[in-house]
């Protein structure tokens, strides 16, 4: 569905992205994981056609972005990083100027009212955008997206700047738009594109450093296959049932992190997968597991070891941000400022 080979982006002396590639098929979800500054958004607005390559190809559904951008360009619907919202629409005459832009042939009320009622926006259809709030702005910014019914969703940072009960609504409504598109999402937080994503581009500094899924990202780099159970019981009653299990190493007390039980971390020889053994001893002794898990590296982990960074710190925010009417009307000024780039 994509193709991106030797893709490079250079801003005057700045090389932005360097020689990037890679393929995406017909309905994956795939995110773009990388600190502020690494080239996501960069490579996103190429493959939307809305800036231009210096080197390299990208082709949309067979169509190269260069050659052929008319019919490249139909087959995305893109929210950039600042949906430019016309704040004095209300939504429905909003969706309406979009679809006029896009020139889609689909009629018109009843493809917009399937938008609205997808993305769940019935209810402020009718109201100014400029008094919703930034969740509903951004599910406005991705009906956009869906006008023309596009098979490919390219959406940069779409959770950005909301509220953690509008971030798991946004989450769940990529969610729901996989089953039927291919998607593309960029984040600088981890967590975010561990939720909603199977396979994850790391790009650092211009460069794609890993593509993967989450899961082998994190099996391959890992040298680390021991475990962490949370058991209720005595804790020398525990390790000596945990000694007891073949092919279990070590076993040392983590403490009471849940009131009446202790986190045990459990190291088997190595190669040895032991969870099945070490649930079945501990069941067999009436001790209780509450949880058993693989100690894997995170994608914290996984990002410092690919790039050998000391401290992540500097690359990744914390998870959630809190939205403050400040913010939203400050976002709301820049959008107006960015109408001119408008790119559908
Ligand atoms: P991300 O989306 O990952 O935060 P960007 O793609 O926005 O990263 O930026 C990648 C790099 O390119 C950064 O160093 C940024 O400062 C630079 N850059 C982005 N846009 C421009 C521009 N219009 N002119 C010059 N440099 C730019
Ligand atoms: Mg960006």
């Amino acid at each position: 569905m994509i193709k991106v080979s030797g893709l490079s982006k250079r801003y005057g002396t700045h090389l932005a992205v360097k020689d990037a590639s890679f393929h995406i098929s017909k309905g994956e979800v795939v995110g773009f994981l990388g600190p502020n500054g690494a080239g996501k958004s960069t490579i996103m607005n190429i493959l939307t056609g809305y800036l231009s390559l210096t080197q390299g190809s990208v082709e949309i559904d067979g169509y190269n972005i260069m050659s052929d951008p008319e019919l490249a360009k139909k087959r995305i619907g893109y929210l950039p990083e600042i949906p430019p919202l016309y704040l004095d629409m209300t939504v429905r005459e909003y969706l309406y100027f979009i679809y006029n832009l896009k020139k889609v042939r689909f009629p018109k009320k009843a493809h917009i009212d399937e938008i609205i009622k997808l993305v769940r926006i019935t209810e402020v259809s009718e109201r100014l955008i400029k008094n919703l709030s930034k969740g509903f702005r951004q599910r406005v910014g991705i009906a956009a997206a869906l006008v023309g019914n596009p098979d490919v969703l390219i959406l940069d940072e779409p959770t950005v700047g909301l509220d953690p009960k509008q971030i798991i609504e946004i989450r769940d409504l990529i969610t729901k738009l996989g089953k039927n598109h291919t998607i593309i999402l960029s984040s600088h937080i981890l967590s975010e594109v561990q939720a909603v994503c199977k396979r994850v581009i790391i790009i650092n500094r211009g460069h794609i450093i890993a593509d993967d899924t989450a899961e082998n990202l994190s099996k391959n780099l890992s040298d680390d296959h021991s475990l962490v159970a949370r058991i209720i019981g005595r804790e020398d009653d525990v390790i000596a049932v945990l000694n007891s299990v073949k092919d279990v190493k070590s076993v040392s007390c983590l403490g009471e992190l849940e009131t009446g039980s202790r986190d045990y971390h459990i190291e088997p020889s190595e190669g040895c997968d032991i969870r099945a053994e070490v649930s079945k001893r501990l069941a067999e002794r009436g001790k209780v597991i509450l949880s058993l898990r693989s100690n894997e590296l995170t994608l914290e982990q996984i990002f410092l070891r690919l790039t050998g960074e000391d401290d992540m710190r500097r690359y990744f925010e914390a998870p959630v941000n809190k939205t403050e009417e400040s913010d939203v009307a400050e976002d709301a000024a820049a959008s107006d400022d960015n109408e001119d780039k408008e790119e559908i």
